[in-house]
């Protein structure tokens, strides 16, 4: 395994793959179920690489604030996790569903216990388990500061219009949260559960932000320690095995290294002891990720030699 390019040879890689997946023909399609997302021109590209030593090497639009959505629910997890530790896992799995993010299939078969807290019925008990019996206000400041304090960067906000747009149509959410309230999963009303997790998804921040909170989960030594390496090591376990819900198999196959998406288009990855990455292009492939921050991913983890499994 090598250590990965120098600074230079990085910044001139990003910069040529940005030029190359500009004249990219096919962006795929924006979120359409969310109507603040189906607005947003697929054809924007963005990533950051923040590196040891607080270096974070950029290209595209990196300072264009994006909604973060899925990407959300690692940081939930991880304060979560400080809170109340192993006793989450009673209420969700640690397996990948091998369905799409928003499935209801197994939650029947499993009597209302989520495979993961990456897919959104398990995201939305980790929510809960956040909210325990508190104004939402005081969980969603505790997910917002833990990623200000994370990237050192208080310049970090929720997009209200995003949150009360998913708010008006997040059919398929609420009958997630009913049907784990009817297993008892629940154990706050489910409107303000959902109204939480919404404002949560809809955190808006720029690929140089997102990298650089990231740098807690990759355990580069100048990053603000928040969780343990034991803690790290298995959020990035289960990025691996669940951040990209049923295209999980192919992002470890292609790209090599922990990862989640968002619906807004954003992918968070840890190349462990070597960098924190985002990438954010809002056109989906058809499992709900990132079409062209995927091909950006495979080209990077093939440049740098990062893949966990062998440069
Ligand atoms: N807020 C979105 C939802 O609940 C998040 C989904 C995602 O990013 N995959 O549908």
């Amino acid at each position: 395994m090598t250590d990965g390019p120098s600074h230079d040879d990085l910044q001139d890689f990003l910069t040529d793959l940005d030029a190359e997946l500009r004249a990219e023909a096919d962006w795929g399609t924006p979120a359409g179920y969310i109507p603040e997302l189906a607005d947003v021109a697929p054809d924007q590209f963005a990533i950051s690489v923040a590196l040891a030593g607080g270096r974070v090497i950029s290209a595209g639009a990196h300072d264009t604030r994006f909604s973060i959505q899925s990407v959300s629910k690692v940081f939930t997890l991880a304060c979560v996790l400080g809170r109340i530790g192993d006793q989450l896992w009673r209420r969700v799995g640690r397996e990948p569903s091998g369905t799409s993010f928003d499935s209801i299939v197994l939650l029947e078969r499993e009597q209302g216990r989520p495979r993961n807290p990456f897919i959104n019925a398990g995201a939305i008990v980790t929510t809960d388990a956040l909210l325990d019996g508190r104004m939402p206000n005081l969980a969603l400041s505790e997910i917002i500061g833990f990623l200000r304090a994370a990237s050192e960067d208080a310049d970090i906000h929720i997009y209200a219009a995003v949150a009360a747009s998913e708010e008006r149509t997040g059919y398929r959410n609420v009958a997630l949260a009913n049907y784990l309230a009817s297993h008892k999963n629940l154990f706050n009303p489910p409107e303000l559960t959902l109204g939480t997790y919404y404002h949560q998804c809809a955190i808006a921040m720029t690929t140089d932000q997102l990298a650089r909170a990231g740098r807690v989960f990759a355990g580069l030594p100048d990053a603000p320690r928040m969780i343990s390496t034991e803690r790290a090591r298995r959020i990035n376990a289960l990025m691996m095995t669940c951040g990209h819900y049923d295209g999980s198999g192919e992002f470890a196959f292609g790209v090599g290294l922990p990862g989640k998406s968002g619906v807004g288009g954003g992918i968070l990855m840890v190349a462990p002891g070597r960098a924190s990455i985002a990438v954010w292009s809002p056109g989906l492939n058809r499992y709900g990720n990132s079409q062209v921050g995927t091909r950006a991913a495979e080209r990077l983890a093939r440049f740098t030699g990062w893949s966990v499994f062998g440069g």
